[in-house]
């Protein structure tokens, strides 16, 4: 908007227009009386992004104004909304004189961004809201983080775009910043809450001197930020973004902490994904680790319990020390009264950094009270068990004898939701306070004595104390007594048959009275900032107890979670292997109704490779995860659900698990499919645990066979993972007599026939030795309910199809050298290539991957072709 144009709009919209210029990405809510009001395009997404009405105002510049409002006091759940969409709004509010000439004037108070809110009523309770920023660096991407409702910060470096990937999985930020011109992964450019931001920002130098300016440190090295390049860069962003956008100090961001890559067991994006850690693909978090996992008391500790899921060790003695604790807390049953406990306390995480940021409430400030005066309950709980990882916890959590103190005196016991509503401070705290309140609530009561008392002085029994609008308080009594009134009487008014009078006590009084409220609403806001400078700085010991508390939650949860689901603990060990006996998947356990069949698993030095087949819904990809998770879970210091589980060192998990629909989406799956594949063929060492399901049926039969043993076998020969590969390609089987280090398992299911029901098939979901010895394709598609006749008509098919393949040898490339429908289906690479597609398909007959009118439709058509 140029001059000119602007000089043709209202004065108004020219203040709209400046205030407007500063924050060209972020929407701005521009208070008008009882609204915020956004306009043109601004008021065009909220109106599509809320659902609110888009109207006009009036004209301006000769065009009339789109124009969107929300009441401000409904305000809150509007921001949360649009929070939650990615977007940043700038809240500017009317500060001038409302009596002033010409428009109000106006100024932007509070930028609320989603990476930055921290207000309680815009914060997912039980997950971190983090801001990202990504710097690009020689070698990978720098990283920094902040969880401004907490007062986290962190650095970390990545080498590669699958690394960052992995990243962003992870910590699933509400808002990242990139430099304009940076090039970034798909990954990045598809996130919510994405910001553009100057390349100098991202200037290392620059970016180091501001961050040791902040906290006042000579260098980054005692953080361990040393030889970080692309971080710092990416920090020094992030603080700037911080800067401008919070208008406050910040004096919680304590410190940087550096995370390093090494310190952890890895998993990408997909594996996180696959093993439903948190998110499940219904949207029902019951069916995740965590939703089985987390019976978390405190909002902190259900926060904290999803980060550790989320960034599982590689360190076994912090681990060991974990597992210990848990073993002396269920040995105890310690964890009950330790969980009861809790329950007196809040987030007080959060509400620290609300007091650093002095955006506390009343109601946070009683919060932390009550928290405080908990405390020590948890200490005499812990106080008999031998637990080195506990006692630590319990010095941390501390004594604030002083805090608890000031805490206990300054606020009432049920403060009041905000502190403009008054009523927050104690009685007796405050002696200026009190008599302010006291003046505003007993003013009768002063009156009444102080007529009692002036009657007595004057003598004038009808002396009284009134009061009135015009002239506010006075002494009255009849005219008669005029001459009796004393030298420090002044005269206010006289009445018909009265004067009035006032003295120098009343007057200050009445001053006293009339404004008392409103100093006491004042007097209230000062006295809770000296509350405030109170806690900040006692802000570093407080922050390091609520983090105890919070541990001290995840670890009685754990606890808890293995006392009833009766889990056992693992035994991390220096030699390579994973043994586990009568392991069992943790969620489908809890969600299934029947009982659920345990199952073993050994891995070692001499058994690297376990190909695994049998019917589908036979259980293999529960097998497969249920091991993931169980080593997952030993590394967050878990007791796990087997009923002995003994892990060596492990470095990352890998998995690549294909979509159900895969055979229908084609090609693009199958990249996907492939650079996923490729990527653990790169990556993964001796020390990694390897998931394949189904790799190959991205593809077309003789491709998909191919590459899975092509990646089978330099899974066992070149990197020597350890490695669960279920299949559905029997052929891989053979491996097993190639290498020494592969063996087979299958899972089986019996056919047996009902009178009422006909054939029927169980799944016995038992791990056995060997290769699975048939396919149950068909009877897996009658229990999915494919018509009675279409099952007949196959088998039919699939027996001339045997026959044919006994009556042929291999000499005869006809169309019914189709071959068995199992392992001989890819000897004749000469046959019919649509013969062999649809006979796989009668093999494996999924129905997850081919819909009834398809199955049918394949085989009319094989019976056609059929001589
Ligand atoms: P597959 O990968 O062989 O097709 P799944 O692992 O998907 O089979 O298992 C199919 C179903 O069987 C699962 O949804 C689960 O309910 C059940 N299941 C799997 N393993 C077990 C087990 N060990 N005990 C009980 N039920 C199981």
């Amino acid at each position: 908007m140029d001059h000119a144009d602007l000089a043709r709009h209202t004065p108004l919209m020219r203040q709209y227009f400046a205030a407007k210029a500063e924050y060209p990405q972020t929407l701005l809510f521009f208070r008008m009386g009882d609204f915020y009001e956004l306009f043109y395009d601004d008021a065009r997404k909220v109106a599509r992004l809320l659902d609110i009405t888009l109207t006009q105002r009036g004209e301006s510049a000769g065009a009339p104004i789109p124009m969107a409002g929300v009441p401000w006091h409904a305000a809150e759940s509007y921001l949360a909304k649009l929070v939650r969409a990615g977007e940043s709004v700038a809240i500017c509010e009317q500060i001038g004189d409302p009596n002033g000439k010409g428009p109000m004037e106006r100024k932007v108070v509070r930028v609320v961004t989603p990476g930055t809110v921290t207000d309680e009523a815009l914060l997912p309770e039980r997950r971190d809201n983090l801001l990202l920023a990504i710097a690009r660096g020689s070698d990978g991407y720098g990283l920094a983080w902040a969880d401004l409702a907490s007062g986290r910060f962190v650095l970390s470096e990545v080498p590669d775009d699958a690394a960052l990937g992995a990243e962003l999985a992870r910590l699933a930020p509400a808002e990242t910043l990139v430099g304009e011109d940076a090039a970034m992964p798909q990954a990045v450019a598809s996130l919510t809450g994405l910001r553009q931001r100057p390349p100098w920002h991202f200037d290392e130098t620059s970016a180091a001197r501001e961050l040791t300016a902040f906290f006042g440190t000579r260098d980054l090295a005692g953080f361990g930020a040393d030889g970080l390049h692309a971080a710092i860069g990416a920090a020094g962003c992030l603080l700037q973004y911080l800067k401008e956008t919070q208008k406050a100090a910040l004096p919680h961001l304590i410190g940087l902490s550096v995370e390093n890559a090494d310190e952890t067991l890895a998993m990408d994006a997909a594996t996180r994904r696959n093993l439903e850690l948190d998110t499940h693909a219904t949207g029902d978090a019951r069916y995740t680790l965590l939703g089985v996992l987390d019976a978390t008391i405190t909002p902190m500790g259900a926060r904290m319990l999803r980060r550790w899921l989320h960034r599982p060790l590689r360190d076994r003695a912090v681990l060991r020390a974990r597992h210990q604790a848990l073993g002396a807390l269920i040995d105890a049953r310690a964890f009950e009264p330790l969980r009861e406990k809790l329950r007196a306390i809040g987030d007080l995480e959060r509400i620290l950094s609300r007091v650093a940021l002095r955006s506390a409430r009343p109601r946070d400030l009683a919060t932390l009270r009550d928290g405080l005066a908990a405390a020590p309950g948890l200490r005499e709980t812990l106080q008999t068990l031998v637990s080195p990882l506990l006692h630590g916890l319990v010095q941390r959590i501390g004594d604030h004898p002083d805090t608890a103190w000031l805490l206990a005196q300054a606020i009432v016991e049920r403060p009041p939701m905000l502190l403009r509503d008054g009523g927050a401070i104690a009685d007796g705290y405050d002696a200026e306070l009190d008599e302010l309140r006291q003046l505003a609530t007993n003013a009768d009561q002063y009156l009444v004595e102080l007529e009692a008392r002036e009657r007595a002085a004057t003598g004038i029994a009808t002396l009284k104390v009134g009061y009135n609008r015009v002239h506010g308080y006075y002494i009255e009594f009849g005219k008669s007594h005029d001459t009796r009134a004393p030298a420090h009487y002044i005269r206010r008014q006289t009445t018909k048959n009265a004067e009035r009078y006032i003295t120098e006590e009343l007057k200050t009084f009445e001053d006293k009275v009339l404004s008392a409220k409103e100093r006491s609403l004042m007097r209230e806001r000062a006295l809770y900032d000296g509350v405030l400078d109170a806690l900040i700085e006692k802000l570093a010991p407080l922050k390091d107890a609520a983090a105890a508390i919070a541990e001290l939650d995840v670890l009685a949860d754990l606890a808890e979670r293995a006392d009833t689901l009766d889990w056992n603990a693992p035994q991390l060990v220096d030699e390579p292997c994973i043994a586990i006996e009568r392991g069992r998947h943790p969620v489908v356990e809890q969600v299934r109704n029947e009982p659920f069949e345990p199952n073993d698993l050994t891995l070692d030095d001499t058994r690297r490779m376990l190909v695994i087949t049998g019917p589908n819904m036979g259980g293999k990809s529960t097998y497969m995860r249920q091991n993931a998770l169980i080593v997952l879970l030993a590394h967050i210091g878990s007791y796990v659900p087997a009923t002995r589980a003994t892990i060596g060192p492990i470095d990352r998990i890998f998995t690549r698990i294909g979509a159900g629909d895969d055979l229908a989406r084609g090609q693009s799956t199958f990249m996907v499919e492939m650079s996923e594949t490729a990527n653990i063929l790169h990556n993964a060492t001796a020390r990694s645990l390897v998931l394949m399901d189904e790799v190959g049926r991205g593809t077309s039969t003789y491709d998909g066979l191919a590459l899975a043993r092509a990646a089978a076998v330099h899974l066992a020969t070149v990197n020597g993972a350890f490695t669960l590969f279920a299949t559905h390609y029997f052929e891989l089987t053979e491996l097993a007599a190639q290498f020494d280090t592969i063996a087979n398992v299958h899972l089986d299911a019996v056919e047996y026939h009902d009178a009422k029901q006909g054939d029927q098939l169980v799944f016995m979901h038992a791990v056995k030795d060997g290769p699975a010895n048939r396919s149950f394709g068909l009877q897996v598609a009658a229990l999915a309910g494919l018509p009675k006749a279409v099952i007949a008509d196959a088998k039919q098919t699939l027996a001339e199809l045997e026959r044919g393949a006994q009556g042929s040898s291999s000499n005869k490339p006809s169309a019914k050298g189709a071959a068995s429908p199992q392992s001989d289906l890819f000897a004749a690479p000469t046959t019919d290539p649509k013969l062999l597609e649809l006979a796989e398909a009668l093999r494996t007959l999924d129905p997850d991957a081919m819909t009834p009118k398809e199955a049918l439709d394949a085989l009319y058509r094989l019976k056609r072709s059929s001589p």
